[in-house]
Parts: C-alpha cells; sequence; structure tokens
C-alpha cells in the first residue's frame, strides 16, 4: 500500500499490484484502493461475446498480436450454435452445421493467442479509458472494448409462457426438435427463423403449424417457398396466440388462437409450442454509457464506432438490417481494425 498526494492536498491510498508478466499484458502498477481490481493488468482489446462477430473480432485482433480477452457470455457460441445446418456462409458449397463453424472460428483465434473466459460482463464503467468490467464479479481493465454480444430470443409475454419453457415451451428447435418425435408442435413467427424452425421440426414431428400475426412475410422468399411447399406445415396467417395450455398439468397440451381479422377463437391441441419472433439486443450493461436506439440495439456512430471512443460494435447488437452470420463476422472484423487502428495511433 502506498500513498499519493492528491491535487486537493488529500491523501489517496493507493494498492502496488505486483503480478507476473503475461505475454501481451502490460502492467499498470498504481491503481486506486477502492477499485478492488483481481485483473492482471490492462488488456488492449476484450471482446465481449463469441459468436460469429466476436471469434472474428478475436481472430483479427490476436493475429495483430493483441492478446485479445474474449468473453463467452451466456450464450456461448451466439445464435449460430443452436443452428443447424448453414448453407450461405461462403466457402462451404455443402453447407456447415452451426455449432461447427463457430468452433472453428474459436478454435482459429486460440491459435493467434486469443484467450477465453467463461462468463458475462455484469457491470461497466467506460467513463475513462482503461474501461473497466464487471465479469462474474471479477473487475478487469481494457484499452479497447468490442461489444459483440448479440441478441436473445424474444418471448411474446403469455402469462404461461415461462412457467412451460422446457415443459413444451421452446425457442430453439435446434436445440429440443428431437424431443417432439412423432408430435404435433406449433410456431410462431414471420421471419427467416420461424421458417427455419418449422422446417427443422418436420423432420419429427407428425404436423407442424406455422401461425404468424400478419398475412405478409418479413422471412425471404426462397424460405417461405419452402415452407408453404412442405406437406407437414400448415400456415396460419392473421393469427396470434392468446393462451397456452395446460399450466395445471405442467406441461404444454394446446393453445389457443384468435384470428385477429374476423375475431373468431378456438383451441388447438399441440404437445410443444416454439417461439420464432426475433431478438432483444443484449445491452443492458451499458444502458446510460453507450448510445442506444429505443429497441436497446447500439446506434453506430460510423464503421464500428459507438458514442465513446475505443468502444466498438460488432454483429446483431448494432445490426438490425442483416442480422446474418457472414455481416456479423465483417462486422467483427471491422470492429478488430478499428480497435488495431486507435491503439496503434495511440501509441501502444
Ligand atoms: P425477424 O425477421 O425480426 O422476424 C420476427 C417475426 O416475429 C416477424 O414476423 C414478426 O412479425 C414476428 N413477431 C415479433 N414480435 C411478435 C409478437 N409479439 N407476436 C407475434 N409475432 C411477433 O426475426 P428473425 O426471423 O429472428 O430473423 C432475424 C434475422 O436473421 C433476419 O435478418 C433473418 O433474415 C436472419 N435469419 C436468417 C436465416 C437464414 O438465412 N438461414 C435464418 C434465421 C434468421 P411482424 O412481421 O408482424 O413484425
Amino acid at each position: 500500500m502506498r500513498s499519493l498526494e492528491q491535487p486537493n492536498g488529500e491523501q489517496q491510498e493507493l494498492l502496488v499490484f505486483v503480478v507476473p508478466a503475461a505475454r501481451g499484458l502490460r502492467r499498470e502498477p498504481l491503481l486506486p484502493a477502492s477499485a478492488a481490481l483481481l485483473t492482471w493488468g490492462v488488456r488492449d482489446v476484450i471482446i465481449i461475446g463469441s459468436g460469429c462477430a466476436g471469434n472474428t473480432a478475436a481472430i483479427y485482433t490476436a493475429r495483430a498480436n493483441l492478446k485479445p480477452l474474449v468473453v463467452i457470455g451466456h450464450e456461448p457460441g451466439g445464435q449460430l450454435s443452436i443452428t443447424s445446418l448453414v448453407e450461405n456462409f461462403p466457402g462451404f458449397p455443402e453447407g456447415i452445421d452451426g455449432p461447427d463453424l463457430v468452433e472453428n472460428m474459436k478454435k482459429q483465434a486460440e491459435g493467434f493467442g486469443a484467450e477465453y473466459v467463461y462468463g458475462s460482463v455484469e457491470e461497466a464503467d467506460l467513463s475513462k479509458r482503461p474501461f473497466r468490467l464487471n465479469i462474474d464479479g471479477e473487475w478487469h481493465e481494457t484499452r479497447t472494448l468490442i461489444i459483440a454480444s448479440g441478441a436473445s430470443a424474444r418471448w411474446l409475454g403469455l402469462p404461461n409462457e415461462q412457467k412451460l419453457i422446457g415443459r413444451g415451451v421452446s425457442s430453439c428447435a435446434t436445440c429440443d426438435g428431437a424431443f417432439y418425435k412423432d408430435r404435433k408442435v406449433i410456431v410462431v413467427g414471420g421471419g427467416d427463423s420461424a421458417m427455419e424452425e418449422a422446417l427443422f421440426l418436420t423432420r419429427f414431428c407428425t404436423s407442424v403449424l406455422l401461425v404468424h400475426r400478419r398475412d405478409h412475410f418479413r422471412a425471404s422468399k426462397i424460405m417461405l417457398d419452402r415452407v408453404k411447399a412442405h406437406p407437414t406445415i400448415k400456415m396460419l396467417t392473421n393469427t396470434v396466440v392468446e393462451d397456452i395450455y395446460d399450466i395445471a398439468k405442467n406441461e404444454v397440451t394446446g393453445v389457443k388462437l384468435r384470428n385477429v381479422a374476423t375475431g373468431e377463437q378456438w383451441d388447438e391441441a399441440v404437445d410443444g409450442f416454439f417461439v420464432a419472433i426475433g431478438h432483444i439486443p443484449n445491452t443492458k450493461a451499458f444502458k446510460g454509457q453507450i448510445t442506444l436506439d429505443p429497441d436497446g440495439y447500439i446506434v453506430s456512430q460510423g464503421g464500428a464506432r459507438t458514442n465513446i471512443q475505443g468502444v466498438f460494435h460488432a454483429g446483431d447488437v448494432q445490426d438490425r438490417t442483416y442480422r446474418q452470420a457472414i455481416t456479423a463476422a465483417g462486422a467483427g472484423c471491422m470492429a478488430a481494425i478499428e480497435a488495431e487502428r486507435l491503439l496503434e495511433a495511440e501509441g501502444h
């Protein structure tokens, strides 16, 4: 412990950190005692998120010898890890399974020296550099930050929905579809995710009911056409779910549906309920510091820049338009290059 005289004459106590020299970490000898840091030094780059965007940012920053720390987050591998075959990522003419693709990216980044840590950001102080992040109770410091924390599944908000998660309610057909062999299920949504889930579920289910609240679809034409042509899938448009049964039995047995055009209501017996209605960006820890739009997506200041110098965005946490594996990967590359250039300009 040492003391340092402040401009106002007060003595501030300082902890002296003696840490082993680690490759890629620069030692900051004096830190305020109040900071209670458990970090091993100031990082050049911390990347939040281990999906396509985060892993690509890790490959680039690791290859630039910046020894990035990747915070894996509560959904390791991001959305690709719960996807089946990815047919549109360039370079894989036969397609590649989402989990394999994202694992390959991680291995590639680790090969260049990226470190991965399990955990999520609980709190962030971006008011000055180095930025401070509380990752599962441990504080870490970094000169630059790449937020690639993605977006999580959106739910309908029906009273029984959360209570029946894992008991027939799911947001991931790839994860849970196999439990519904020879069963009847419902999929809610009108985007590509809903189409993909419905098609995937036909591998197991005898009947898939696709319910969408409008008669226009956000889904791409190719996916929509496949769904329309599939004999196992029945589509209901202008239809919303009013209730999920049966909370007393602690499992999904059916739903109450309503046609929004006619007002007609009726019950359908189903064994599984899959929600595929989009996602919510994972930006809670940065609220009030990073400029977000009303839905919580990061507002880009051009390129990969946020409103805070040194903090960059990558992938679905900012992109509500394209949201593809390849665009997320591209965004991760952009963020990495911006972080690298800033550090270089600052002499690090
Ligand atoms: P999305 O395109 O935003 O579609 C969400 C759907 O859910 C919309 O049809 C929306 O209805 C509906 N919805 C939203 N809130 C609802 C509510 N409370 N009740 C009922 N319905 C509700 O989301 P996504 O399908 O997850 O796709 C996201 C992005 O990922 C897209 O860019 C998509 O192309 C991409 N993606 C690509 C693939 C692929 O290429 N293989 C696969 C999956 C996803 P409204 O239309 O009425 O708003």
